[in-house]
């Protein structure tokens, strides 16, 4: 573990993307959102897996996607959020919220089956959406 890596996209994230910063945690609209609401939490830190975090970063970091899903969820309309990890591709420990509307297909078969979430979910998000909830999750009390 170090404390940033020069390539990492969550120790080095596009600052339009970041809703909100906590002490050891970032909430970001997906960079790669493969559905409208799609946002991630990460830990400030370059942490790779969930179990190297320290409790101040996992508290810190579970706080954080706890506050932001519940706003998101008021802020899109959605039925709930779901929370997902899985650090294939990016080692860097991070969370993805993503939205469960009213009348979406349930995705927890597919993220455990071999069709994959993105045979289910997999719609483009466009740009006025994106940062129009950027600001309202970025403005709440
Ligand atoms: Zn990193």
């Amino acid at each position: 573990m170090s404390d940033s890596a020069p390539n990492c996209v969550f120790c080095n994230p596009d600052p339009r993307d970041i809703i909100e910063e906590t002490g050891h945690a970032l909430a970001l609209y997906s960079a790669d959102a493969i559905k409208p609401g799609h946002l991630i939490i990460a830990v400030k830190e370059h942490v790779t897996f969930f179990e190297e975090l320290s409790d101040a970063q996992a508290a810190d970091l579970f706080a954080l996607a706890r506050r932001t899903a519940a706003a998101a969820q008021h802020a899109v309309g959605a039925e709930k959020y779901y929370t997902v990890s899985i650090a294939d591709l990016v080692p860097h420990f991070h969370l993805h919220l993503l939205p469960r509307m009213s009348g979406d297909a349930p995705i927890g078969p597919y993220v455990m089956g071999d069709a994959g979430w993105r045979s289910v979910v997999g719609r483009e998000v466009a740009v006025a959406a994106r940062n129009e909830l950027i600001a309202k999750l970025r403005a709440r009390p």
